[in-house]
Formats: structure tokens, C-alpha cells, sequence
């Protein structure tokens, strides 16, 4: 075999790795007859037809719905104002505290916070990264209302003992499903399989909308409280009776109609998305498995993946490389990334939330309150950004085959350290 290119040799392959192209001939013929129909947003404030908006977003609503299998869809700008706003449908306020996992994008626990509520980091699970529920166990105190459940990478947290857990303390479940949609947990897919929970549409995740968001719920009063939250909250004064629910204080995290007709044509391309990264990420599971000091996904029997991106836990005492110079000798095998979509393995991803200054403003040392999620971040966790459309099975097969050629070659590395 040739010399690693990171010591000299030929790389495995230079020819870039087909782009990311997200919108075609039909999102673009979906914003021309929002344009030509000259309304751009059609929602009101004020009690009427129109405080739900038009009918960009109630179809674009109606679809996601039925696509996932629950009784409502709310469209919000974010999935970040979305958690707010499930958050505050919920009722969480000051005093109250929410168990969250560390290991997230940020606005899983900022939305707590948002609230006037407390976020209270529980560990997770090193196999499937989302919340362990005994760690969660330990977290709960007589404050404790809720917890937020984070499908992390694209796979279901263990949703069964979560619910045992919730059920015993009375306390919420809010689904952070941005990462997975269409993962199935048993018979459904997740989002709201306790309540409420919802998708990002940010431009990094499976579909997009630009920025946007969806909550879904099966719950009637949730959902329109969400419906207030949405759109000011103040049709409630109008009309107690049509509007049901407590009074709401609400905002504007309404959805335009051109972002609706994208996200129209946007959802369904999605089933197909996610099969292709199925299958890509299967192929990558044949080729790497059984390879010394790296382990792959593991999925439980009860779940599917939907794969954002494709974890693998790295071992640098099995491997004898340190994780940073193995990422730096696969790259090195691989044309040059364009952006984050062409990287190939990265290390990390994000600091743990309890480590992050924002949330110890007294500027405590948290480390060491979530292992776990520290030692990922810091040492064991690598994610492969390549398991995307549109990727064919020889693209992925190039990444395999660097993974490998490091991997035989592993004892030329030496230390970098
Ligand atoms: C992307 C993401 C969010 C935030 O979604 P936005 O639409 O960007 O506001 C929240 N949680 C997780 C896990 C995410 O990946």
C-alpha cells in the first residue's frame, strides 16, 4: 500500500466530494408563486381566520403533521423559539428546573432559561449520547418540572425509561428532535411521544427553510397555547372560550409563507434524505466495523437513526495515535473540505453546557459534574459529516478506505504529542 499522505505519500482520493445543493427547480417555482401572489406573511395578530396564517403555512403545517403522525404541527421562526415557546406552554417559569443533557446545541438548556427556569445538567449514556435516565433519576429535586430529551446525532434517547421516570415525578417530557426527524422509536416517530417537542429547519439540518422550526404535539391545549405564544398571546383576551388555555404572554415567532412553500417541497424530499443517509451509513458500518480502537453507532433494536451525522467513539490507547493526528491523516487522504458539510472526521463536537461560561455566571468549575459528556468531547468522540446526500456508495467508500489505510498504517504515525 502506498505511503499516508500525511507522511508523504499519495492521497486516496483529490477529487472533491459532491456538493450539498439544497434548493432546485421546484423550491424556486414554490417561491415565484408567493411572490406573483404578493403576500408574503399572511398571519394577524387579531382574532380572526388569520391569526393562524395563510395558506403556506397551513398547508406546510397540515403535511408535517400527517407525515409524522401527530394531531398538530406549529411552524415557528427557530427551533430555538420553538423550544421557547413548548417551554412556556408547559408553564415553566421562575423556581421551576429542567434536566437537560450537557452535550446539545446550547438552546436545549437556554430555552429553560429563557423562561425564567433552571436548567440542571444530567450525564448521558456514552453508547447512545442522549440522557442516561439513573443519572436523570439523580437529578430530579422537588423543584424538577421537566425534562428535556435530546435525539442526539439522529438517534431516539431511551424514550421507555424516560417516560417511567416522568410518570413517577409528574414531570414533562420536551422532545429535542433537530437532529432526528423520521427516527422512529418503536412504532412512531419521535417529537412528541410525551407530550411536545419539535425539528429545527435551520439551513444545517436534514431540510431547511433557511431558519424555522415545527413543534408537534398531540395535545389540544398545548397546541394552542403554542398558537399564542406564536402570535402575540393576545387573541386570548379576546375570546377565553374560542381560545382556550391559561392567559399566555406571547411573542412574534411566526413563519413567512415564502419559508412555508420552501418547506412544502423541502418535506418531501425528506423520507428520501434520510434513507440515503440509512444506507450510506450502513455501508460505512460493513466497511469499518470490527477496526481496531474505533467503535461505530450503536442503535438499539427499538429505534432507527436519522443520522445529522455519524458518531464514532475513538480509543487512542487501542489505536496508539492520538485523535487529533488519526482526523489529521484521514484528512490529509481526502480533498480539502469546502465547508462543514465535506469534513470528514471532526473532534468533539460541542463544549459540554456545564462547562460553558454562560451557564455559570458565578463562574464555578463545573468539570467533573458530567464525565461522560467531558470525555467525548475532550478525547473520545469523533463525527463524520460525509453521510449525506448527495454522497453515492463509492464517495463513502473513499472515506472508508482512508479510515483503513490509517488504521494498517497506524504504526508509522508516530507520536505527535
Ligand atoms: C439545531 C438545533 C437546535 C436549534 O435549532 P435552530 O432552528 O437553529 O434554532 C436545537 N437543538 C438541537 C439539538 C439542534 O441541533
Amino acid at each position: 500500500m502506498a505511503d499516508l499522505a500525511i507522511l508523504g505519500g499519495p492521497p486516496l482520493r483529490t477529487v472533491p466530494f459532491p456538493r450539498r445543493v439544497t434548493m432546485a427547480r421546484e423550491e424556486k417555482a414554490a417561491v415565484n408563486r408567493v411572490m406573483d401572489g404578493d403576500s408574503l406573511s399572511a398571519f394577524l395578530g387579531a382574532p380572526g381566520s388569520a391569526w393562524l396564517g395563510g395558506p403556506n403555512v397551513l398547508s406546510f403545517e397540515q403535511t408535517w403533521a400527517k407525515l409524522f403522525g401527530y394531531s398538530y404541527a406549529v411552524s415557528v421562526n427557530s427551533w430555538t423559539t420553538g423550544l421557547v415557546t413548548a417551554v412556556s406552554a408547559l408553564g415553566l417559569g421562575p423556581g421551576d428546573e429542567m434536566i437537560c443533557p450537557p452535550f446539545t446545541m446550547s438552546a436545549s438548556a437556554t430555552c429553560a432559561v429563557l423562561c425564567g427556569a433552571t436548567p440542571i445538567f444530567a450525564d448521558i449514556d456514552p453508547e447512545t449520547f442522549t440522557l442516561d435516565p439513573a443519572l436523570v433519576e439523580k437529578a430530579i429535586s422537588p423543584r424538577t418540572k421537566a425534562l428535556m430529551v435530546v435525539h442526539l446525532f439522529g438517534l431516539p434517547a431511551d424514550m421507555d425509561s424516560l417516560t417511567d421516570i416522568a410518570n413517577r415525578h409528574q414531570l414533562d417530557i420536551i422532545e429535542d428532535g433537530a437532529q432526528a426527524p423520521l427516527a422512529r422509536y418503536r412504532d412512531r416517530y419521535v417529537g412528541a411521544l410525551q407530550g411536545i417537542g419539535g425539528f429545527s429547519l435551520n439551513f444545517h439540518k436534514h431540510i431547511h427553510t433557511g431558519e424555522g422550526g415545527m413543534i408537534v404535539t398531540d395535545d389540544d391545549d398545548l397546541a394552542r397555547r403554542c398558537q399564542l405564544i406564536r402570535n402575540h398571546g393576545e387573541n386570548f383576551a379576546s375570546d377565553p372560550d374560542e381560545y382556550g388555555s391559561p392567559p399566555v404572554f406571547g411573542s412574534n415567532y411566526r413563519l413567512t409563507e415564502l419559508q412555508s412553500a420552501i418547506g412544502l417541497v423541502q418535506l418531501g424530499r425528506l423520507p428520501k434524505i434520510i434513507e440515503t443517509r440509512q444506507q450510506l451509513a450502513a455501508r460505512l458500518d460493513d466497511k469499518l466495523s470490527g477496526c481496531p480502537g474505533i467503535v461505530l453507532p450503536v442503535i438499539p433494536p427499538d429505534r432507527t437513526h436519522s443520522f445529522y451525522v455519524y458518531p464514532i467513539r475513538y480509543n487512542a490507547i487501542e489505536m496508539g495515535v492520538t485523535r487529533q493526528r488519526f482526523i489529521d491523516a484521514v484528512a490529509a487522504e481526502l480533498p480539502a473540505p469546502r465547508s462543514v458539510e465535506d469534513i470528514a472526521l471532526s473532534a468533539g463536537y460541542v463544549k459540554p453546557l456545564h462547562l460553558n461560561a454562560m451557564f455559570s455566571p458565578d463562574g464555578e468549575d463545573r468539570r467533573g459534574l458530567c464525565p461522560i459528556a467531558e470525555k467525548l468531547y475532550e478525547d473520545d468522540l469523533l463525527l463524520s459529516f460525509l453521510v449525506r446526500e448527495p454522497l453515492s456508495i463509492r464517495d463513502i467508500d473513499d472515506f472508508a478506505e482512508a479510515v483503513l489505510k490509517v488504521v494498517d498504517q497506524r504504526a508509522r504515525l508516530g507520536d505527535d504529542s
